[in-house]
């Protein structure tokens, strides 16, 4: 049984899908591991680093793996490389990568996506949406504190006090919860609002304020929130409007599963922010949590800075992806009996991941929006 790990090939992706630490894991389970060249490169993990726990190096080591393991899925040249009836496993937006699945379908590979695992405890090791979440939260503070030209924490010295900075962030789930821990240890003082009811006491546990904005909450399926009527994000925009005027920095991370981020911030209220305010938006790429603002780039609007996240985990290629890599370890680790991928499609950890299967599309919303509703 062989695992391949794939080279990114993807503009600006850093990561890799397996890290030499874990190589180990894999071949305790009875694969044999094949990298292809420079496949670390990125997140400064050499060749030899694999060679040396005992994983191969080679050109072609995705034609004959019976699993291919990446971080973005594969282009399209390379899946029509693989042999009819291996697996992929990998991020697999099936909204934007319709081409892809077509082809995973049409070549007879049993594909899984990782955003697709479950979030039921028994998951939780498997969670790369979560594991992603919490670098990029993690980096959007430290963003921001490097783009503030002034300090995070209150500084009492001879010279005189330093009050420390004021900043918000907004949504407060996994990316929004590390955000604001951070920037508490850098020692700013930190307001946070999410319109989850769970929210306010776990923006409590990590140190910040919790705004109170008196607006009903909402929460949808899966403990996600849900998406706001025009009429309720008005309200919420006004009553944040002086929150966001007040704050030296503003962390957006806001998310809505299967919808476009929704706009919390307009052009107009960053307009309000004081001179050398910053603003990081870490859901730039899915539409953007602040009006103007561009994922990859740093524009100004107003006083303020507006930096656009773009592929945020990636800028932080090693440890992301050593959790990454723990992440699709501990899948394959399921889907793996006595020495061989056996996925056993009445788990739902595996059944809810997998996209395609043996030429038919499993994932139920991208059948329907492939082929249409069944008859
Ligand atoms: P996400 O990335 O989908 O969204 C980020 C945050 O944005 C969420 O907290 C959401 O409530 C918030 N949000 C959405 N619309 C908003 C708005 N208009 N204004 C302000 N905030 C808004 O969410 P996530 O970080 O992936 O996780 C969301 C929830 O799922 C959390 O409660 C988290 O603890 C939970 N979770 C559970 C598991 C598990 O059980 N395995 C794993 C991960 C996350």
């Amino acid at each position: 049984m062989k695992i391949a790990v794939a080279a990114e090939t993807r503009d600006g992706e850093a990561r890799v899908a397996l890290v030499p630490e874990l190589v180990g894991k894999l071949t305790a389970l009875g694969y044999d591991v094949a990298v292809e060249p420079g496949a670390g490169m990125h997140a400064l993990l050499s060749d030899d680093e694999y060679v040396e726990v005992g994983a191969t190096v080679e050109a072609d080591a995705i034609a004959d793996a019976d699993v291919v393991v990446s971080v973005q899925p594969l282009d399209v040249d390379r899946i029509r490389r693989l042999r009819r009836g291996s697996a992929t496993v990998s991020f697999l937006p099936t909204t934007f990568e319709q081409a892809v699945v077509v082809d995973l379908r049409d070549c007879g590979i049993t594909a899984f996506a990782m955003e697709l695992v479950p979030r039921i405890s028994r998951a939780q090791s498997m969670d790369a949406l979560s594991s992603q979440a919490l670098v990029a939260g993690y980096r959007s503070a430290i963003v921001a504190a490097g783009m503030l030209r002034r300090f995070f924490p209150l500084n009492m010295t001879a010279a005189g006090t330093v009050q420390p900075a004021d900043v918000v962030v907004l949504g407060a789930g996994v990316a929004g919860l590390q955000a604001i821990a951070t920037s508490k240890r850098l020692g700013a003082v930190v307001r946070a609002y999410d319109v989850r009811a769970a929210a306010a006491e776990e923006i409590r546990s990590v140190g910040a304020k919790s705004i109170d904005l008196e607006l009903e909450t909402l929460e949808g399926s899966g403990g996600y929130a849900r998406e706001m009527t025009e009429d309720r994000a008005a309200r919420q925009r006004d009553l944040l409007a002086p929150y966001i005027a007040a704050a030296d920095a503003l962390i957006t991370t806001a998310a809505v599963p299967g919808r476009q981020a929704p706009m919390l911030v307009t052009a107009a209220m960053v307009e309000q922010m004081k001179p050398g305010s910053v603003v990081v938006d870490l859901a730039a790429e899915t539409g953007g949590n602040v009006e103007g603002s561009v994922p990859g780039e740093v524009v100004r609007i107003g006083n303020a800075q507006v930096w656009g996240g773009r592929n945020v985990p990636s800028q932080m290629p090693g440890p992301a992806s050593r959790l990454y890599a723990q992440n699709v370890v501990n899948l394959v680790t399921l889907m793996t009996r006595e020495g061989a991928f056996a996925p056993d499609f009445d788990d739902e950890i595996v059944a809810g991941s997998c996209v395609t299967h043996d030429g038919a599309v499993r994932h139920e919303p991208t059948r329907t929006a492939l082929e249409g509703e069944p008859a």
